[in-house]
């Protein structure tokens, strides 16, 4: 593609470009608030103008290929880029909306979207189909963005609406600092989808060196870590990147890291029956996390075709969470939102590549 991608500015860098500088202002107005898709809705700007920006950039870099509702009202997107690569993105409908018997809205609903950083992924966990189709290349900060003004577009969401932001999707986020760091911010600005900080939050496979260096960023951003295993022997089986970043590591960057006073860092575990799901593995975990301002997120591993990986028991889940609540570790269990769509990580990409969709 020989064009730029617009959304790959932030509004600074803009309004450098594009002159006068309030021009930029109502650029962005145009793409996140009026999500437009052709410079030549932008009535405001001179015509003149319009068919120079749309000579330098275009407005629109991902397609949508498929969308795929799920029965708990969760959509999942599959994107493709302008190069032919395909990346995933997935609105959870966390609460309906609810009316009070006069029929006033008595609150919204409830969005998360979960999106990708990269086009597969080097970490190449053991349990993970991202990684089964190894890495491509990262996304750009547009690239990243895009996915979810798309997914507002699409669904109708007004642009103040509130909308909460994690990179769970396809990638490494923090192997791909840079370009999310700036997608970070442009999602935060409040000229454009005005997504606070802290309603964002960064998963990572624990790269503790990174950890550190987005720490000093002190953007208030929420941290998530896929934890996964208590002891290093296991998890480098799960997570080869335990080989450079072992368990100790992360504990002491994210004991450094700047976390919001109402927040806590969340440890994602991913249950995988007769692997990690036992009370001992429980009984680490609440000793590692001892002095950090943590909660614990269980994930049901979600199986898919070809793994020898199994779903726990509910009654093993059930029990490893009040293991932990009952001695005041915050611990939930993901709800599996979106199972039906097989909404866990790179699972819609890869029937797509297979031709089940
Ligand atoms: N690379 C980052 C962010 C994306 S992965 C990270 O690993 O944190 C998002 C989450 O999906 C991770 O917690 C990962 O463990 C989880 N995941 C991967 N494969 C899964 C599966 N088959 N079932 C359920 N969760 C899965
Ligand atoms: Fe990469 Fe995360 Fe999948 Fe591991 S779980 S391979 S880090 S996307």
């Amino acid at each position: 593609m020989n064009k730029k991608i617009l959304q790959d500015y932030t509004k600074q860098e803009l309004s450098e470009i594009i002159k006068p500088a309030f021009r930029a202002k109502q650029i962005w107005n145009w793409v996140y608030h009026k999500y437009a898709s052709s410079f030549d809705e932008m009535l405001n700007l001179p015509k003149a103008m319009r068919e120079e920006l749309d000579k330098e950039f275009t407005l629109t870099p991902l397609k949508a290929l498929t969308v795929q509702d799920s029965i708990d009202g969760s959509r999942k997107y599959l994107f493709e880029l302008h190069d032919g690569h395909t990346v995933e993105a997935v609105l959870l409908l966390m609460r309906d909306k609810e009316y009070h018997e006069d029929g006033f809205v008595k609150h919204q609903e409830r969005y998360t979207v979960c999106i990708s950083s990269q086009v597969g992924c080097k970490v190449g966990c053991a349990f993970c189909l991202t990684a089964k189709g190894g890495f491509m290349r990262n996304l750009t900060a547009g690239e990243i963005t895009e996915q979810l003004r798309m997914i507002k577009k699409d669904n109708t969401i007004d642009a103040n609406r509130r909308v909460n932001i994690v990179y769970m999707g396809m990638g490494e986020p923090l192997d791909n600092l840079d370009a999310v760091v700036k997608s970070v911010k442009i999602f935060a600005d409040p000229d454009g989808m005005a997504i606070a900080t802290h309603r964002q939050t960064i998963s990572t496979s624990g790269l503790s060196s990174k950890i550190v260096k987005l720490g000093a960023m002190e953007l208030g951003i929420n941290l998530a870590i896929s934890l996964h295993a208590v002891d290093d022997e296991l998890r480098q089986q799960l997570m080869p990147i335990n080989k450079a970043y072992n368990i100790q590591s992360i504990i002491d960057a994210v004991k450094n890291f700047p976390v919001n006073d109402r927040k806590r860092v969340m440890f994602e575990y991913l249950v995988i029956k007769d692997v990690n799901d036992d009370i001992s593995a429980a009984k680490k975990l609440l000793s590692l996390l001892d002095g950090i301002k943590a909660k614990v997120n269980l994930i049901y591993f979600n199986p898919y075709g070809g793994t020898e990986f199994k779903r726990p028991s509910v009654k093993d889940m059930k029990a490893f969470q009040e293991y932990l609540t009952s001695r005041g570790l915050h611990c939930t269990i993901r709800e599996s939102k979106g199972l039906d769509i097989s909404a866990a990580c790179g699972q819609l990409r890869e029937q797509e590549l297979e031709g089940e969709v």
